[in-house]
């Protein structure tokens, strides 16, 4: 009853305040008329996609009042008009009740709105104009397959934050999120964990190498006694010794197989020869890889890029596709801990190691065409 009464108060302010609104503190922003030539942030909060509402109205030339003192905003174009209110999943379309499954919702000090809005209230209400900009269409990312490595699981939580953030969780959460972007793309993926359990690193380097995959991407949180430190950074595989030398033990211990192998029952020499060659392309395309994820980072992130650096890691060793080993942030730093809780700072991370690899499969195809 208590509830009904107050949603009856909260319509009548809804209804009331667009006259009496200029009484009270007012914000007026976002009231660009100049669609914004960038795509819309998207945030992830508990699971929902939210787009920042003023970004939104950016885009579609719609004004937005917004009064701080009761978090409401007004959006009016033409003779249309909508009012919200954060926290609240009641909103007011043309005066009449509408309610969403979400609520709006306050982020980053700007107000957004679930995805459910724009799609069935915004787009709707406000389309796209005719000669609006559209953003040119991303490239294709033009590989097969990725094998997506969530590092840690089961009893190795691998490094944990001051309070309490533990790095398998984040690796695997930012691991299903590239999954999903990756998929939406039409690239394959394959996980060497997809819950939480502990997997030996043979059996990572192992399903990697079965997998036939384009590329390896291991993601790991970093740590540090130094809690001032923070950052994202990219490894690739560094040889402990020679390429050739390594090749050559490698075609001992491991006959090739490959498709058409005209080289099945040749000697270990040619074989360590081809081994050599796949070493060698493999390294070169990871520190390719490595390049493109930092630069793309450095464009989307507010964190230090630490940059690229070589490493022995066993995991990477023994894959022999290209393949990097990320370390998102650290979670030994306070404040870095406290992003890679969020849903929010996840995504961006999954949409930016998405970019990354987009801008890789563009310079790979390049190489490609020129070396024809
Ligand atoms: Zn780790």
């Amino acid at each position: 009853m208590k509830k009904n009464k107050n949603k009856i108060l909260f319509i009548i302010k809804l209804f009331l305040l667009p006259t009496t609104c200029c009484l009270l503190t007012t914000a007026l922003i976002g009231c660009a008329t100049v669609p914004a030539p960038s795509a819309i942030p998207a945030y992830s909060i508990n699971g929902v996609t939210y787009y920042p509402l003023v970004s939104l109205c950016d885009l579609r030339g719609v004004e937005m009042q917004y009064d701080t003192l009761i978090s409401t905003a007004y959006l009016s174009k033409d003779s249309k008009r909508v009012n919200l209110r954060a926290g609240d999943a009641l909103i007011l379309v043309n005066d009449s009740i509408m309610h969403l499954s979400y609520p709006i919702d306050i982020y980053h000090g700007t107000i957004v709105v679930p995805k459910q809005f724009k799609e069935q209230v915004f787009d709707i209400l406000f389309p796209q104009a005719a000669s609006a900009y559209k953003p040119a269409p991303k490239e294709k990312i033009k590989l097969r397959k990725v094998v997506i490595d969530a590092g840690h699981g089961g009893n190795d939580p691998g490094a944990i934050g001051k309070n309490g953030l533990r790095e398998k969780d984040v690796n695997l959460d930012i691991a299903r999120r590239l999954r999903d972007l990756l998929r939406a793309e039409g690239v394959q993926t394959e996980f060497t964990r997809s819950n939480d359990k502990f997997v030996p690193l043979s059996t990572r380097v192992n399903i990697a190498n079965k997998s036939g995959a384009d590329l390896f991407i291991s993601i790991h949180s970093n740590a540090n006694r130094s809690r001032s430190l923070s950052g994202f950074e990219v490894y690739y595989v560094a040889p402990t010794i020679s390429d050739s030398k390594r090749a050559y033990m490698t075609a001992k211990s491991v006959s090739l197989n490959l498709k058409n192998a005209v080289i099945s029952g040749s000697s270990q020499d040619l074989q360590a020869i081809i081994w050599d060659m796949i070493y060698t392309n493999s390294r070169a395309e990871s520190i390719g890889l490595a390049h493109s994820l930092c630069r793309v980072m450095d464009a989307s992130i507010d964190a230090n890029i630490l940059g690229v650096k070589g490493a022995r890691f066993q995991v990477l060793k023994g894959v022999r596709t290209p393949g990097v080993l990320i370390e998102v942030g650290f979670v030994s730093n306070l404040n870095e801990e406290k992003l890679l809780r969020t849903g929010a700072y996840r995504q961006r991370l999954a949409e930016g190691i998405l970019e990354g690899v987009r801008k890789y499969s563009q310079e790979m195809a390049l190489v490609e065409v020129s070396s024809r």
